[in-house]
């Protein structure tokens, strides 16, 4: 007999931690763009596992290649070298197209963030610029650097020294750089916030202030990362190098992976003993990330990824109830003229599209690269006609 998700939702009370809440369906299976839960409902995942699945659920380039790690080896302690890891790194190396680019491997957004902040340290200075807004992980250190009260609140006493500017204003960000910073880290778009685009301009000059008072710049990938603005990393547009990125997400192609990559010589390195993890650089990760790459680079869903976003924006743009849109490729924020996000997730949910609410107001996209035309095409329908139920259930 089939689960139900209402049932499971009991387990779930029972059993977890409610930081999540309760979730209203329990997925089972996916494959592209494609997902179904435990009752069979098919629904369209616009979120792509939040900006995770960048080539789609089930991919059999990830599939075979995961399964053939796992026959092989699933996990190698750092005693030894493992040649998924080595050519992953190479990989990342390469996209950064600086010759001093050297990876760290972990498991998730914060802790290559924590990998970042312990690399400033090693500059000697204390003192960390973050944004407000922004958002770079739930543990500690990386908890300090996030811009959002909300979710740091509970948590006090985070760490001192840590000095936020309001995001896209550099004069701000002027006041509080000094001799004392260490880093200054930024998202190039600010994801949890609501897929949030600084003013033209802003990296540019946040590259420059750092280079005046010798802070190190880290530009935080983890959402905008692995293609999905239609560049690797998210920043290159802007025409500068950062001195540290990091990575997670995307990286793994549906796996957990991360990544502190020290991209300059101004960056320090690490020394043996300095930091380390376990499961970091797993080599079954590693693999589904080499899979993910290379579906990336043989498609060349970058390119595509930038024209479709552009299009799928001023489509969006066109239904009545969307105030704007904003975003890069396909992380897209859909801001709507009334508070309704909440209603447009869970009518969504009804009508078979997944999507994010990050506030009361906007809606966050961000599916898998793969995804097809007539799959936006569906999406686009489903949503405008979610809109206008919702619409039209409040005028009625
Ligand atoms: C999601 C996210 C993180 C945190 O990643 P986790 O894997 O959840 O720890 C950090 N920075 C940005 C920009 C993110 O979007």
């Amino acid at each position: 007999m089939k689960s139900k998700n209402s049932d499971l939702a009991k387990f779930w009370n029972q059993n977890l931690q409610m930081n999540y809440g309760t979730p209203a369906i329990a997925l089972h299976k996916g494959s592209g763009s494609v997902v179904w839960d435990v009752e069979g409902k098919r629904y369209l995942d616009m979120l792509g596992g939040i900006a995770t699945t960048v080539v789609g659920h089930a991919n059999p380039v990830v599939v075979s290649a995961v399964s053939r790690q796992i026959r092989e080896l699933s996990h190698v302690s750092n005693y030894y070298m493992h040649e998924p890891e080595l050519k992953l790194a190479e990989k990342l190396t390469n996209f950064t197209k600086s010759p001093h680019a050297r990876v760290f491997f972990c498991n998730s957004g914060a802790e290559a963030n924590e990998a970042a902040l312990k690399l400033s340290r090693l500059t000697g200075r204390g003192q960390i610029v973050a944004t407000e807004g922004g958002f770079h992980g739930r543990t500690v250190g990386a908890l300090s650097m996030t811009g959002q009260s909300g979710k740091r609140l509970p948590f006090l006493p985070l760490l001192k020294k840590v000095e936020f500017a309001p995001y896209g204003d550099i004069d701000s960000m002027k006041r509080l750089v000094s001799r004392r910073t260490a880093m200054v880290i930024v998202e190039p778009i600010q994801g949890e916030n609501g897929v949030v685009v600084p003013p033209a301009g802003y990296l540019k000059a946040v590259r420059e202030l750092c280079d005046q008072y010798g802070a190190l710049l880290c530009i935080d990938a983890v959402q905008t990362g692995m293609g999905r603005t239609g560049q690797w990393f998210g920043y290159e547009y802007a025409g500068i190098t950062p001195d540290i990125i990091t990575l997670a997400k995307g990286l793994g192609g549906g796996l957990p992976l991360g990544a502190m990559i020290a991209v300059t010589e101004k960056a320090p390195s690490f020394k043996a003993g300095d930091h380390g993890s376990t499961f970091g650089g797993n080599p079954v990760s590693c693999a589904a990330g080499l899979a993910a790459i290379s579906v990336i680079e043989k498609k060349n869903l970058m390119v595509r990824v930038a024209k479709v976003g552009k299009s799928l924006k001023s489509d969006l743009e066109k239904v009545p109830g969307v105030l704007s849109v904003r975003g890069e490729g396909l992380l897209i924020g859909i801001v709507l003229d009334s508070d309704i996000a909440p209603q447009v997730v869970s009518l969504g949910r009804e009508n078979g599209i997944l999507v994010n609410a990050t506030g009361p107001r906007v809606i966050r996209i961000a599916p898998a690269l793969t995804i097809t035309d007539t799959q936006l095409r569906e999406f686009l329908k489903k949503f405008a006609l979610t809109m206008k139920s919702i619409n039209e259930g409040q005028n009625a």
